[in-house]
């Protein structure tokens, strides 16, 4: 948090210290009346002079403070309290609970604000009573409306995302992910509401709808000034200048606060190349098999009707191996890996298959059970640690509630657990760290927060998303042998999807390449790689830079869109195996000898290609 400006600051804490101890201040009376002493001017006894009954107009200006600065506060935060918890509500859940509170604000808006008070009030009488729930509900929409753009802003950034993979409650997302993301707006809302609400309720009181008379308020001593105006001008101008004031100096203050809450700002200013400089991923999850994923199949409506943009996908993953799913965008690794974590998006569906992790069948679980089982059995590490991050909560927080999130242990041993978790992932002076923001640590360092937070809770399955994607090539290779040593530590499986083949030959176990939302090869990495059975496969290889210094092959066409998937062989736009019979239906997926699968009918003749290739060699 940045420090905070203190102009703001004591101006309107000088306001609210007046308006609290005007009780005790030495005061004359502000509703006793001095007939013969009307509209005297300034003296030693009256500092600002004497209004038209003869009160002090000093006096009857700082209870006026108490009274107009107490309807506002409080109507202010009322509204604000009230109105973020429905937008939180509405924007979170979405569906019904979005459709009642937007819509009943909707219907607050249709009276404009002032006809809306009138109309209260000749119901139930003016007085401070009346006043505080009617400027609540005046300003309630506005609350609503801030609060449910920013819910709609953040919840579906990574660091929301990541906090559902991790188990988390609606309500604790809610309230301590989103709401303090949404914290700056709200303040900027509440600051123009309480300047507001001073507005109004000194406009009411003019109108003698507020504040009864005698009682001293702003709005009154304005509109009695006014009679007078032409013989006591100044009457008129001390209410004006702290009605005035007060308004400006709330402003000020909360934007100073809104300034002071948000670190996204400081880097900014710092330098945007912090910011930027890195993008990377990380989580984690359950343990064999740990993971037996069978005929998965993804259906998602379209306005063009149905497509599957995964068909029948099968995978193992044991206890302490790695299986790379290795494929360009659009082969459908990723929304496996969300579908097996009950993240898919809402137009997609699971249309056929089922997966078992640990034993518990996991596609068809409702999201309290999936909740129970993110974070512990299975894990997720997204694509990118900045936005998967909470840019607001320092780093330990942040790994510390991962840990909260499942484990009953206190706020002192989770911090504990947190730096020693920061520490197994590699990360230097973790105690320092784990004070840290977001913004204060580089990709790479981030990016392996995310791995603790993954593993916080010991999953037997963690399945990394891209993990390397925006790192420079020497932390990738950090971060792929850091989660190689930690499969092996904690025996756990590990899902790596990738797009690069040649990053994870070193350390996977099987590989499973993907096209078109199929697996079109599948193997041990020792057996894929030194014999490549399908053409995508040896197409991939020869994408990457040859250990011989070979430049890389850039693999022609592009996948095609589940709605334009070819007939045949999907790959057979690309293949330079192509024969007609590869177009006149999908090639099924055989084994090619040791569980060598493949999904190509003319699979040993690219098998003869590869031996003749060596034989050249
Ligand atoms: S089935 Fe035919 S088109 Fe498809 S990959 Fe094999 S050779 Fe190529």
């Amino acid at each position: 948090m940045r420090t905070l400006r203190l102009g703001p600051v004591v101006g309107v804490a000088a306001i609210a210290l007046v308006a609290v101890a005007v009780p005790v201040l030495p005061l004359s009376n502000p509703t006793a009346m001095d007939i013969m002493h009307r509209l005297a001017p300034p003296s030693a006894a009256h500092w600002l002079g004497q209004d038209g009954y003869g009160r002090d107009v000093l006096s009857r200006l700082l209870w006026g403070a108490r009274s107009s600065l107490g309807v506002a506060v409080a109507a202010a935060g009322l509204a604000c309290v009230i109105g973020t918890g429905l937008g939180l509500i509405g924007g979170y859940l979405g569906r019904g609970a979005e459709f009642l509170t937007m819509r009943s604000m909707d219907i607050v808006l249709c009276f404009p604000p002032l006809v809306l008070a009138l109309l209260v009030i000749t119901l139930l009488g003016p007085g401070t009573a009346t006043l505080i729930p009617l400027l609540a509900l005046v300003y309630l929409p506005g609350f609503v409306r801030v609060a449910y753009a920013g819910v709609l802003s953040v919840r579906n950034q990574n660091y929301v995302e990541a906090m559902r993979v991790l188990g988390a409650g609606r309500a604790r997302i809610m309230l301590r992910t989103i709401l303090p993301n949404i914290g700056g707006p709200i303040l900027v809302q509440f600051s123009l509401a309480i300047a507001a609400a001073i507005l109004l309720e000194s406009g009411l009181s003019f109108l003698g709808l507020g504040v009864v008379p005698p009682a001293p308020s702003w709005g009154g001593m304005i509109a009695a000034a006014r009679a007078t105006m032409a013989q006591a001008p100044l009457l008129l101008l001390w209410p004006c200048l702290a009605l005035s004031g007060t308004v400006l100096l709330f402003n000020a203050l909360c934007d100073a606060v809104r300034d002071a809450v948000d670190p996204q700002r400081v880097p900014r200013r710092r330098g945007a190349a912090r910011v930027l400089d890195a993008l990377a991923p990380g989580l984690v999850a359950a343990g064999g098999p740990v993971l037996d994923l069978c005929g998965l199949t993804i259906e998602i409506d379209t306005p063009a009707g149905t497509v599957c943009p995964v068909r029948d996908v099968s995978l193992q993953v044991h206890s302490g191996e790695i299986l790379a799913v290795v494929g360009e965008s659009g082969s459908g690794k990723s929304l496996s890996g969300l579908a097996l974590m009950g993240l898919l998006p809402p137009a997609a569906r699971v249309a056929a298959g089922a997966a078992w992790i640990e034993g518990q069948e996991v596609l068809r679980l409702d999201e309290a059970a999936l909740r129970r089982i993110r974070g512990r059995r299975v894990a997720m590490i997204f694509q990118d640690p900045h936005h998967s991050l909470d840019p607001v909560h320092r780093i330990g927080a942040q790994v510390a509630e991962a840990i909260r999130a499942h484990r009953p242990v206190s706020a002192r041993a989770a911090r504990s657990q947190a730096v020693e978790l920061l520490r197994q992932v590699g990360i230097s002076d973790p105690e320092r760290r784990a004070a840290a923001f977001p913004h204060e640590l580089s990709g790479g360092m981030l990016q392996r927060v995310m791995i603790a937070i993954g593993i916080a809770n010991g999953p037997r399955l963690l399945i990394a998303d891209e993990v390397t994607t925006a790192l420079d090539v020497t932390i990738q290779a950090q971060v792929i042998a850091l989660l190689a040593d930690l499969r092996r530590a904690r025996g756990m499986g590990l899902l790596l999807i990738t797009h690069n083949l040649a990053l994870v030959s070193e350390v996977a176990d099987r590989i499973a390449v993907m096209y078109a939302g199929e697996i079109v090869e599948q193997g041990s990495a020792a057996a894929l790689l030194a014999r490549p059975l399908h053409p995508y496969t040896q197409a991939l290889l020869r994408s990457a830079p040859g250990e011989d210094g070979s430049l890389p092959e850039a693999i022609q066409g592009t996948v095609p869109s589940p709605q334009a998937r070819p007939a045949g062989c999907a790959f057979a736009p690309r293949c330079t195996y192509r024969r007609p019979d590869c177009e006149t239906a999908p090639p099924p997926l055989v084994d090619a000898g040791g569980e060598h699968l493949t999904r190509c009918i003319r699979w040993y003749e690219v098998a003869a290609s590869v031996r003749s290739a060596e034989t050249v060699a």
